[in-house]
């Protein structure tokens, strides 16, 4: 029998928040983790598989996939693109939200700044929230790996309806939460709370603002009082708390108008803006070269080659992500995104792994390995503490020493 664990994942905890968090920042292990390239997406497939992006395939939540486009019914109307506008962009997935079923964090998002015309191309990366079987075609996560198993886990933070988050963890009624749930009255395996509070005010109000403070603040106590409960029940409970990455001041630019002061009209080919990458697919060579060329020329970032991307793993085997994928250096972001204008952003993530400010961090009560842990270690830690066997051949290992 293998002790329980509490394991809290706090969603944009950057290493120098620990400041505002005395439980956390004293425990045996504090540890920086390698964050990925890209967004939270993708830092939840590493987490969760033991596999780098190139491995688990999520890198995005938009990708090309015209044939299984939630958008894809839309095709016989794309005559209409004469009067492309927002409206009738948001009341197309509005309405596509209602019949494509999917249970996945960011479901099907409204496509703000992006061509009517292109929208049947437009696919979403994943359909189902990550504790749920079967997330990834790729490969099995912690929560496939505990099922098969039959370890029994469960999850505070999450719902769809009701208390979220820090609102959860405060208001989770410590001990009788975890007496009701597991078999026979016995605390699941592993209790897994999440909270994406840090990144929400972060992204609002920058990292140092009293806001986030607050918010740190208010998690740290949450943790130390469900943790302590744990421990009531169970002395031998280990705790293990991380996150995907960090947060950097930004100041937005628009990327329409940027790239057309320098010759290139995003409007033209296939193209997709998230907060700082700019991802578009053009068929013919020389214009994309030509393309590329133009974008480093501006001096705000860098078109990611494959050496680049490699480097990263996020090279994928295929252009379901683009062909040409220009990454925003900090400290900008973009304004127009197929997300919406981001309005009130000064805060963001997405930026170089090799940044300290993009390290997450990693906490527990357990003695770790002297290595720099990534993301990837994340799920072979947890199968440790909870007595699985993982495979050979995983990016990430266990950290503890
Ligand atoms: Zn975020």
């Amino acid at each position: 029998m293998t002790a329980p664990v509490l394991a809290v994942f706090l969603d944009g905890l950057g290493y120098d928040g620990l400041a505002d968090m005395p439980f956390l920042a004293g425990q045996s292990t504090v540890r920086r983790i390698r964050t990925e390239l890209g967004y939270s997406i993708t830092c939840h497939a590493s987490m969760y598989t033991g596999l780098r992006p190139d491995r688990h395939g999520l890198w995005f939540v938009w990708q090309r996939d015209a044939g299984r486009s939630p958008f894809r019914w839309l095709r016989p109307f794309r005559w209409l693109d004469p009067v492309d506008n927002l409206p009738m962009r948001l009341a197309a997935t509005k309405i596509t939200r209602r019949f494509v079923r999917t249970t996945s964090w960011f479901g099907i998002p409204y496509v703000v700044n992006f061509p009517w015309r292109d929208m049947p191309q437009l696919d979403v990366s994943e359909r189902r929230l990550w504790p749920e079987p079967h997330y990834l075609a790729t490969a099995p996560t912690i929560f496939d790996r505990m099922r098969a198993a039959g370890l029994e886990f469960e999850i505070v933070g999450m719902e769809r309806r009701g208390p979220r988050g820090l609102a959860a963890f405060e208001e989770a009624p410590t001990e009788a939460t975890a007496a009701g749930a597991g078999v026979g009255g016995n605390p699941p395996a592993l209790r897994y709370l999440f909270a994406g509070d840090i990144d929400h005010v972060s992204h609002a109000h920058r990292r140092h603002s009293d806001e986030a403070r607050d918010v740190r603040r208010r998690i740290d106590a949450a943790i130390e009082r469900q943790f302590a409960a744990a421990r009531r029940r169970d002395p031998s409970t280990e705790l293990v708390v991380w996150s995907d990455h960090g947060h950097h001041d930004v100041e937005r630019v628009d990327p329409f108008e940027t790239f057309a002061a320098h010759g290139v009209d995003l409007r033209r080919q296939l193209t997709v803006v998230d907060t700082n990458f700019v991802r578009m697919w053009i068929p013919d060579e020389r214009r994309r070269r030509e393309v590329a060329a133009r974008l480093d020329a501006v001096g705000i970032g860098r078109v990611m080659d494959e050496p680049a991307l490699a480097g990263y793993r996020c090279a994928m085997p295929d252009d379901r992500y683009g062909n040409l994928i220009f990454y925003l250096d900090r400290p900008r972001a973009f304004s127009r995104t197929i997300w919406g204008f981001a309005r009130g952003l000064v805060s963001a993530h997405g930026y170089l792994p090799d940044y300290p400010e993009s390290d997450g961090v990693f906490i527990s009560t357990r003695g770790v390995e002297d290595r720099q842990l990534q993301l990837a270690d994340v799920a072979p830690s947890l199968a440790g503490l909870l007595g699985l066997s993982m495979p050979a051949g995983l990016d990430g290992a266990a950290a503890w020493d």
